[in-house]
């Protein structure tokens, strides 16, 4: 037992992660390491505590703001799209929020950046980090339509808020063979992945998707 008072017991337990790990399998997610990555990560504890036992529903959640917590399903989704069956080096994640995405994606990549425009959120999740002792994640407040420069290029970047293009500064921060996975267009989504093969850009529009918008500037 541990003295954790919120390490998970009834609807936050392993058992109920368990039960989470099984809908995805029904839901197609087939890649292994994602699946374990989602085992994992205590979900429940990247929420307010008002809303835990919620927390491995297929659903979204807010997270203040006005922003949400994707369901587990598109997080899952995404990471599988991102990774492809390959060992990530470097990854850069744009919309930290609650740094759920963020740090399944630590599961599965040596080292990851998430950027968020929303100081409090950052400062929020930089004390979740701490707490659960997660050290391969890297915080930066900014705009992340003009990515993160320093630390390019990146085996995969995910984009966890909606928008109409491709940000051209995040075409060129990929890797060559590297893969971003956005939810493209406003009302209307769906999910894109584009992969870079020396200066080519191979995009492929899959299922409709909804996420918040990306938006510009901080805040
Ligand atoms: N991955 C998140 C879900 C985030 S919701 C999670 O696991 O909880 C989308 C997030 O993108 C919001 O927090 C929003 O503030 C942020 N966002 C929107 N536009 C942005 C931009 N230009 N740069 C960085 N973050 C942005």
């Amino acid at each position: 037992m541990s003295n954790n008072p919120r390490a998970g017991i009834g609807m936050t337990s392993a058992r109920t992660r368990g039960r989470m790990i099984e809908r995805l399998r029904e839901q197609k997610i087939s890649d292994a390491m994602v699946l374990a990555a989602m085992g994992v990560v205590p979900r429940h504890l990247f929420i307010d505590q008002a809303l835990e036992s919620r927390a491995y529903d297929d659903t979204a959640l807010p997270i203040g703001f006005g922003q949400t917590i994707s369901n587990p399903y598109i997080v899952a989704r995404m990471t599988e799209l991102a990774r492809n069956n390959r060992a990530l080096q470097r990854v850069l994640e744009i919309g930290t929020g609650c740094g759920y995405q963020a740090a399944v994606l630590g599961q599965v990549a040596k080292e990851v950046v998430t950027m968020e425009r929303i100081a409090a959120l950052v400062g929020q999740t930089r004390k979740r980090y701490r707490d659960l002792r997660i050290n391969n994640v890297k915080l930066k407040h900014g705009d992340g339509m003009q990515g993160y420069a320093e630390g390019a290029p990146y085996d995969a970047i995910v984009i966890a808020a909606a928008f109409a293009a491709v940000p051209e500064a995040l075409k060129m921060q990929l890797a060559d063979g590297g893969r971003l996975v956005m939810p493209l267009g406003d009302d209307q989504q769906v999910l894109l992945v584009v992969t870079r093969l020396g200066n080519e850009f191979v995009e492929e529009k899959l299922e409709a998707v909804k996420f918040v918008p990306l938006l510009p500037g901080v805040a």
